[in-house]
């Protein structure tokens, strides 16, 4: 696939003194779901708000199949866009909504009206052109917002934290769909949200971000099991770290609550009697020892958390609390607090941020 669909490069942004876009360089191919991927005030939304045209840059470029759109006005670029709130015309009907675009482009009555099914049809609402946004849900004003957006046909399509306003079912399943449309039209698509869990679900590729600059930029597994930062390790899904202490540089041993452990890699400056702080999800820690499992630390269960199909146990080891999941199998109870407890994990699971 070609990397340069959409290219952004040393793209800056200031409002008068506060620079909130710090010379940002990235590039996808056709077809990708892009995450942009951070916490309030990160700077996303100008990001997609260059791109869309409704922000000047105030330095780089963007270009989208090759062609330089950085001094285009929005509706010269040929982008379909999504916001936040639903932003249907309230006095227009579904079909209307639709079509809209259509109409300012001098698409034909009888064109545009089987387009209009079309995109109907796309979101799994036939025969709704004539409701009135009013007459429908959130998650139902969404869908047409979006077929509002792809019905002329746009190179891309932005969305701003689309599912941000409505409750949770809806917001899942919306994104499953709003996934299986983009790949059913192939089209790129930029999706700002601050939710890790969305943009882990429906992103080729998802671009961290903090305070204005790119942590990280890879694939949805990269970004969770090889956390370039210690930002995006914490942002990006749960975390435990563990303070330790390093024994021995060549053997690559550091001690744990006074029990000593060997680790698949130290940092290049790590010396002995140095403290350090070792990070780990709570999937790979294990109740007792476990095949592949090769450190074994013993504590007390200090919380228990029933989750349904996941019981979340919070474990006392000295002065470290270690969050770890483990499957409800419905035939045991789950264990109490208090109750002293093996914990096993494997060193190569050990990420190795700040150690
Ligand atoms: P959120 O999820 O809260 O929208 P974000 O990561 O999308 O956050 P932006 O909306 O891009 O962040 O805003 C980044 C920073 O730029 C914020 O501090 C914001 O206050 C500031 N900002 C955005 N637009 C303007 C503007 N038109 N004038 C001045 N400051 C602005």
């Amino acid at each position: 696939m070609s990397q340069d669909f959409l290219s952004v490069e040393n793209l800056t942004k200031s409002f008068g003194n506060n620079t909130v876009v710090k010379g940002v360089s990235f590039a996808f191919g056709k077809g990708e779901f892009i995450s942009l991927l951070g916490p309030s005030g990160c700077g996303k939304t100008t990001i997609l708000r260059m791109i869309a045209g409704f922000e000047n840059p105030t330095t780089g470029t963007i270009r989208i199949d090759g062609e330089d759109i950085t001094s285009l006005k929005p509706n010269q670029r040929q982008l379909g866009m999504v916001f936040q709130a639903y932003a249907l015309f309230p006095n227009l009907n579904v079909g209307d909504n639709i079509g809209f675009g259509l109409k300012i482009a001098g698409m034909g009555k009888e064109e545009r009206r089987a387009r209009v099914d079309e995109m109907l049809k796309l979101i799994g609402l036939p025969g709704f052109e004539k409701r009135y946004p009013y007459e429908m849900s959130g998650g139902q004003q969404q869908r047409v917002a979006l077929a509002r957006a792809i019905a002329p046909r746009p190179r891309m399509l932005l969305l701003d934290e689309p599912l941000s306003a409505l409750d949770a079912k809806i917001r899942v399943s919306l994104r499953e769909e709003i996934r299986a449309i983009q790949l059913d039209l192939g089209i790129t698509t930029v999706f700002v949200t601050h939710d890790q869990e969305e943009a882990l679900s429906i992103s080729d590729r998802i671009v961290v971000m903090n305070a204005g600059h790119i942590e990280q930029l890879g694939a949805p597994h990269e970004i969770y099991n090889k956390p370039a930062t210690r930002f995006v390790a914490t942002f990006v899904g749960q975390l435990n770290t563990i303070e330790a202490t390093i024994i021995d540089v060549a053997a690559k041993t550091v001690a744990i609550d006074g029990q000593t452990v060997r680790v698949s890699q130290l940092p290049a400056d790590a010396s002995v009697g140095a403290n350090s702080l070792l990070t780990l999800r709570p999937e790979v820690l294990s109740i007792g020892a476990r095949d592949g499992n090769d450190i074994t630390l013993t504590g007390t269960i200090a919380d228990v958390t029933f989750l349904g199909s996941v019981i979340r146990l919070r474990v006392a080891l000295g002065k470290n609390i270690l969050s770890l999941d483990t499957f409800n199998d419905q035939r045991t109870a789950p264990p109490s607090r208090g109750e002293p407890v093996t914990i096993s994990l494997a060193s190569k699971d050990l990420l190795a941020l700040q150690i």
